[in-house]
């Protein structure tokens, strides 16, 4: 059993007080220890700010770049031990291992793209210069530069190496030093992906740091040039942005929260057809994929009413094939939820669906793994619930079961009908519409996209080249209003604005065109 130690001043440090024992949730045996009790989070993100910012702010955005890329490097060298650390630790299958470390190793290196197009400056001019006077002399103009404090990340248990990877390209290239917090369940992959930044010195002193376990006092120390993006359950999203430092400095927070994500089958598609298989094969996988835990997954599942009967048997006969058991063995296709207490909310939270819907394959019961001992490790079959008649307010419009989990439901076929059930989920990350019907298409995307940050269409033309709804791509942006959060994340160069200062000068047109070049 390995200790997870935090880097925080130079330095890898551990904390004094009681240990939390992270396990392999497939067989519930240790598999590391953290604490952070007496660490000095205070000095921690002076130094930061103090150090690494000035290093970075020195770096123009190409060479952000390079170093972006030279991350996305080190971690790809070791991409086999993380995947076998994020099957012990994290209960991943190997592809969904790859999902995550591959998802980070991706999104560095679309910002070292991102930082090309930028080039040599090291803060960005905002649109065209306005002439503010009736002379040609006095004008205003916009620019962006580095806030020159700390990027706070705080992420979920289910992207260790994605979540820490996304927020810290867009900070870095922004100009800002990262100080990252994993969730502490699944802290072992993102902790080793810090060991080998650190080790293969790709950073500048103060740029990264690193904190294993619970956030103690952290957050008492943020200062008014910092910001805090964090991933995880709206409720603690609330917390945070009720916290001290978030009222006493008006805090820069993004919150990535949870989300009802939502399919539509429209009207169109035949239940024997193409589009349908696609639809159906983007369900299984959100339902199976990471076990279902993943922020984007499918949890409501619109179908027109007269196809209801031939999608649920489609979906039960694709769920049949799922390989639940330990990772660890050749053909596992899902393995277990991160935790006990996972396990348990899942659980509890289709009892709480159950209260408007019925189970119509799988249930909450022991399942005998592959590799595994019944009643050992923290296993679930997939559970797929059928509404007959959902109505705003109920359970399966308001409550996210992190899971396997997703609930069918009938429409009355039009896009009036089901933009209102899909509205019902009170603002999602994103959700998909699967139709050839370009006025159902139309008026299903413009009436949903307002409660959504990302909507895909599926159409029968890009059936084999289309991107799972659920796989959260660098170029666009990531986030949703609402009970996902209202953050925003990604998005190409859009990422950048939240880690920098949009400041308008006004004065003489030549002195602004001598300081800005
Ligand atoms: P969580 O319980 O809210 O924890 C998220 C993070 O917050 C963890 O690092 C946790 O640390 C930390 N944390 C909790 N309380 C804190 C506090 N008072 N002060 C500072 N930090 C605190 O969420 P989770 O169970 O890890 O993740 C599952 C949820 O995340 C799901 O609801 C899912 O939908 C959502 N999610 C959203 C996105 C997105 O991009 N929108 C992506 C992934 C997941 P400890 O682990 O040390 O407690």
């Amino acid at each position: 059993m390995i200790e997870l130690k935090s880097y925080l001043q130079n330095a890898w440090v551990s904390g004094n007080g009681k240990a939390a024992t992270l396990v392999n949730p497939s067989t519930e045996e240790p598999v590391a220890t953290v604490s952070t009790e007496g660490l000095d989070f205070k000095g921690a993100l002076r130094f930061a700010r103090e150090v690494g910012g000035p290093n970075l702010r020195k770096m123009s955005f190409a060479q952000r770049g390079e170093m972006i890329m030279a991350m996305s490097k080190a971690i790809h060298a070791h991409r086999d031990e993380l995947i076998k650390l994020a099957l012990e630790n994290g209960g991943n299958t190997r592809s969904d291992a790859k999902f995550d470390i591959d998802g980070a190793i991706g999104t560095l290196v679309a910002y070292a793209d991102v930082a090309k197009e930028l080039g040599d400056k090291s803060y960005l001019p905002d649109g065209e210069a306005i002439q503010l006077g009736r002379s040609a002399r006095l004008f205003g103009t916009h620019v962006w530069l580095a806030r020159e404090g700390v990027a706070v990340h705080i992420n979920a248990f289910n992207f260790p190496a994605w979540g820490l990877a996304e927020k810290a390209a867009v900070a870095l290239l922004a100009g800002m030093p990262v100080l990252t917090k994993p969730a502490t369940s699944t802290a072992v992959v993102a902790h080793r992906i810090v060991q080998v930044l650190i080790e293969s010195k790709v950073l500048p002193e103060g740029a990264l740091s690193f904190v294993a376990g619970s956030a103690g006092d952290l957050l008492d120390h943020i200062g008014p040039q910092d910001v805090l993006a964090f991933t995880g359950g709206g409720s603690t999203g609330v917390t945070l942005r009720g916290g001290k430092a978030a009222r006493e400095h008006s805090l820069r927070v993004n919150v990535e929260a949870d989300s009802l994500n939502a399919a539509v089958l429209g009207p169109d598609a035949d239940v024997d057809g193409e589009l349908t298989n696609l639809f159906i094969g983007d369900v299984v996988r959100d339902m199976t994929q990471k076990t279902g835990q993943k922020c984007t997954a499918i949890r409501r599942v619109y179908v027109p009413a007269d196809k209801v009967d031939g999608v649920l048997e489609k979906l039960k006969e694709r769920l049949g094939d799922v390989k639940i058991g330990d990772p660890s063995n050749e053909g596992v296709t899902m393995g277990p939820v991160a935790t006990k207490q996972q396990l348990d909310d899942v659980r509890a939270g289709i009892a709480k669906l159950a209260g408007c819907a019925t189970i119509v394959f799988g249930s909450t019961d022991p399942v005998a793994p592959i590799g595994g001992t019944k009643g050992k490790g923290f296993f679930l079959s997939p559970v797929l619930l059928y509404c007959a008649s959902p109505k705003a307010g109920d359970p399966v419009h308001t409550h996210e079961v992190f899971g396997p989990v997703a609930t069918v439901m009938p429409y009355d076929g039009t896009a009036k009908d089901v933009a209102r059930l899909v509205a019902a989920g009170g603002g999602g990350l994103v959700s998909s519409v699967y139709s050839d019907d370009k006025a159902f298409v139309k008026e299903a995307v413009l009436a949903i996209a307002p409660f959504h940050g990302r909507l895909t269409i599926g159409s029968s033309k890009l059936v084999g080249q289309s991107l799972p709804p659920g796989m959260v791509l660098p170029q666009l942006v990531h986030g949703g209003p609402g009970r996902a959060g209202s953050g925003e994340e990604l998005g190409g160069r859009r990422g950048l604005a939240f880690y920098m200062q949009r400041t308008a000068l006004q004065g003489d047109r030549a002195l602004l065109e001598s300081i800005l070049g």
